[in-house]
């Protein structure tokens, strides 16, 4: 902890929280690991976080001592398993200041939840000769569900362009905003480039033209504070294992009145109040689109999980990984033959890069030997890697559990590729 003197007075002591990076690595078990005889430098985070004890705790505890289906038992267990679950979405609800808990569905992840909104809202709603508009900067999660879409209806898929940088040309977006574009569906941050998004302009745009939004939230939900309410989007979605939960459980959110109007997406147990052969009556929102035995023990980790960030504090996440994010893309500019990819004025946490005359998979490889973890691929967003003139890159991305020793020990690396590929 740091303290600094307030502007403008004299006497007053402010205390400035930062945070405190090593206490936050013993609560991850597996940052303890030695990889190939060196410690672990896991820089993959864009791809999956790594996950805290009290999140591994909480599944152990589900499995332990709570373990039963919910929402239909009255045995003590069902009950017990019922209260957490609700109590799960209320905590994701707090983690995005979404205004109802009934407006936050737990899907798979993101991938799930724009299938979702693709196959309900958009099926209803988009007909042939429509638009959808997405970004040049989409993972294929917010390209390929709309692609089906279109094909289903005949609607066309718009794109908007970015810059060499990696950056969203503004007038070009505002431009390709029109009577028939039926929606927007924009990432917040590129998974491949790490560029944010201006998405609250994008927003009020499209909505001063009557058009709905959906934020792909994926990349964004780990690294900053989200507010649902305060952006205004009509959807947001994320993936619970990007930010610290387990892997098979998201959360879609949506404003009530537009779930509310959707059809379901699967049909099954839980999501009607009643059945016959004749007639089946709908359950309301957010049972609705929950059809079947969710992952009730990772929906409860999940909650867990945003209690654990909201507590460390998401703007001090943030301005940590700033920090970090700054130190690594000057140190690896250093680097002879490394070039970033991506070089957005606002990014989040990941650097994609190449060296010249190494396949970033090579790079990957020599990394894995000295224990550093990192990606090398298209990353799943081949049109943004495409369009900056590679097929592939290598991309390191942060999270706020690691260091600038840990930024070393990646550039110590890069030096060793450029020396064995000499
Ligand atoms: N959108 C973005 C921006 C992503 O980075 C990812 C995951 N890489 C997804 C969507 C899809 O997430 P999931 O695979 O967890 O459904």
């Amino acid at each position: 902890m740091s303290v600094m003197e307030q502007p403008g007075t004299t006497s007053r002591i402010v205390p400035v929280r930062s945070l405190d990076v090593a206490a936050v690595r013993r609560d991850f078990p597996i940052l303890n690991m030695r990889v190939h005889g060196h410690p672990l430098v896991y820089l993959d985070n864009a791809a999956t976080s790594q996950k805290p004890r009290q999140v591994i705790e909480a599944l152990t505890r589900y499995y332990t001592s709570q373990n039963a289906n919910i929402h239909r038992g009255v045995h003590y267990l069902s009950e017990t398993a019922t209260a957490e679950h609700e109590e799960a979405r209320e905590r994701l609800r707090r983690f995005i200041n979404a205004a109802q808990a009934r407006e936050i569905i737990f899907v798979r992840g993101a991938t799930e939840a724009i299938n979702l909104v693709a196959q309900t809202w958009g099926r209803t709603h988009v007909k042939a000769g429509d638009e959808i508009l997405v970004t040049h900067l989409e993972h294929h999660a917010n390209i390929v569900p709309w692609q089906m879409l279109c094909e289903q209806t005949g609607a066309r898929l718009r794109v908007a362009p970015i810059n060499d940088a990696g950056e969203l040309i503004m007038e070009e977006f505002e431009r390709l905003l029109n009577p028939r574009t039926r929606l927007v569906s924009v990432t917040f941050v590129s998974n491949a480039l790490g560029t944010i998004n201006p998405v609250s302009d994008m927003i009020a745009l499209a909505h001063s033209r009557g058009i709905p939004v959906l934020v792909d939230g994926a990349q964004a939900v780990p690294h900053m504070r989200i507010d649902v309410q305060e952006l205004g989007c009509d959807f947001f979605v994320f993936s619970g294992h990007k930010m610290c939960g387990p892997t098979g459980v998201g959360v879609l959110y949506g404003k009530a009145a537009r779930l509310e109007a959707m059809p379901p997406y699967q049909g099954g147990g839980d999501m009607i109040r009643s059945v016959s052969f004749e007639k089946t009556i709908y359950n309301d929102i957010p049972f609705k689109f929950e059809a079947g035995t969710p992952d009730i023990g990772g929906a409860i980790a999940l909650g867990v999980a945003a209690e654990y960030l909201q507590r460390l504090g998401m703007d001090l996440i943030a301005d940590y990984e700033h920090d970090l994010l700054e130190y690594a893309t000057r140190a690896l500019r250093a680097v002879d033959r490394v070039r970033i990819v991506g070089n957005a004025a606002r990014k989040a946490s990941v650097i994609s890069f190449v060296v010249d005359g190494v396949h970033p998979h090579d790079i990957g490889t020599i990394l894995d030997q000295e224990g550093i973890a990192i990606r090398t691929g298209h990353h799943c967003a081949q049109p943004v890697i495409e369009r900056l003139g590679y097929d592939a890159t290598a991309r390191a991305s942060l999270a706020f559990y690691n260091t600038r020793e840990e930024i070393d020990a990646l550039v110590a690396g890069l030096r060793r590729v450029v020396e064995v590929f000499g």
